[in-house]
């Protein structure tokens, strides 16, 4: 038979439940820290031994979270004193020569060169009842301990489960801080996202569906912003001519496409800052804020002869517009409006097919 001890290591029944309770504090591999290296401090000098240690027992090996004496960071589990320690966790373990103990006798650091002879290990015992490892005190001299150094040690380890406890309490409450950062963030986006949704929902629904030109509401929602702006600015009143045949000859689905094509020119003859709207059935308006007279007519020429020579048109169709200027602040857009829908009146009479000036 292998009389060595990793050959017989089982973990105890339940080891699970303890694992588990030990990976909730996270201090398996976690730096160095001043209070536990006190601890073992304290503790040697307490017993008087040359080592110290603070261990946690992990599924196959001891890991030290502070130590004195000791080189190793970590340990087999198979030949731990402390592995022994923990599966009674009410009781304080002292073996005071192990080269006569019936079973720790064999262990590598007893017949090798660390020829440990004394060890005392105290479980941590969590506060429901997990016992995650020890405070022990060891040396390679045969050793004995006073009731009074082996109650000293179990306050050390009380002291322990007490700073396991509030490193737990400062894990939980950034865990919360964070939980609590993400959820904020997603509320704000989440708002952004409905503003956004809100936005484009209100810029739908300032747009005419069959040519996406702005329709009365838009309209009227971008003259309450003082389009007009400073100095001259110039006001058109688009129709399209006969429109009515059309309906009349191919039906209202061939004068919807009339309307969308002659609307896609009114929308590409503009310039940025310039509002053009489907005012009525046939008839649009654009408004050039900066715009004299002139130029205003020239774009509005333009677009005249763009329609007019569209040959995708399910029949030709031409068109007559108005144009009037004014300049901001001094006269109101209502009245240059006017002027230039009597300039269109003007155009139909004229022919057609053309674009009249509103008389100064
Ligand atoms: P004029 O040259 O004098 O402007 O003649 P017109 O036939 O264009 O004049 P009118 O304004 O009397 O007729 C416009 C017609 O446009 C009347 C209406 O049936 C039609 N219409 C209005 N809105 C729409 C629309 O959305 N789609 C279609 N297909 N027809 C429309
Ligand atoms: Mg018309
Ligand atoms: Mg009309």
């Amino acid at each position: 038979m292998d009389a060595t001890p990793e050959a017989h290591f089982q973990p105890p029944p339940g080891d699970d439940a303890r694992l588990a309770a030990l990976r909730r504090y996270r201090i398996l591999d976690s730096l160095a820290e001043q209070a536990y290296d006190d601890v073992v401090k304290v503790a040697s000098t307490l017993c008087g031994t040359s080592q110290a240690v603070v261990s946690f027992v992990d599924e196959t090996r001891q890991w030290f979270k502070a130590s004195l004496g000791i080189e190793d960071e970590e340990t087999p589990r198979s030949i731990a004193f402390c592995d022994v320690a923990i599966r009674s966790p009410g009781d304080v373990l002292v073996v005071p020569d192990a080269s006569t103990h019936p079973v720790f006798r064999n262990y590598p650091q007893v017949t090798g060169p660390d020829h440990l002879r004394f060890y005392a290990g105290v479980p941590l015992v969590t506060p429901d009842g997990f016992a995650l490892g020890t405070v022990c005190v060891l040396d390679s001299q045969p050793h004995e301990l006073s009731e009074a150094q082996i109650e000293g040690l179990r306050a050390l380890s009380r002291l322990v489960v007490r700073l396991l406890e509030l490193r737990r309490g400062e894990l939980e409450s950034r865990r919360q801080l964070v939980e609590r950062e993400l959820t904020t963030q997603s509320l704000l986006r989440y708002q952004r996202e409905l503003e956004a949704q809100n936005t484009e929902l209100e810029e739908e629904a300032r747009r005419d569906a069959l040519t996406g030109l702005l329709n009365r509401s838009g309209l009227q929602r971008a003259t309450e912003l003082g389009w007009a702006g400073t100095g001259p600015f110039s006001v058109a009143v688009l129709d399209l001519d006969h429109f009515k045949r059309v309906n009349d000859t191919l039906g209202h689905s061939a004068g919807d496409e009339v309307i969308r094509i002659a609307a896609e020119e009114i929308g590409r003859g503009v310039r940025g800052g310039d509002v053009a709207a489907r005012y009525g059935g046939e008839e649009f308006l654009l408004m050039m804020p900066g715009t004299p007279l002139a130029a205003a007519v020239t774009v509005v020429e333009r677009i005249r002869e763009a329609i007019a020579a569209r040959s995708d048109l399910p029949t030709p169709v031409t068109l007559s517009a108005g144009v009037a200027a004014g300049v901001a602040g001094r006269h109101a857009p209502a009245q240059v409006f006017q002027a230039a829908d009597q300039a269109l009146y003007l155009a139909k009479r004229r022919g057609r097919n053309r674009v009249e000036l509103a008389p100064d």
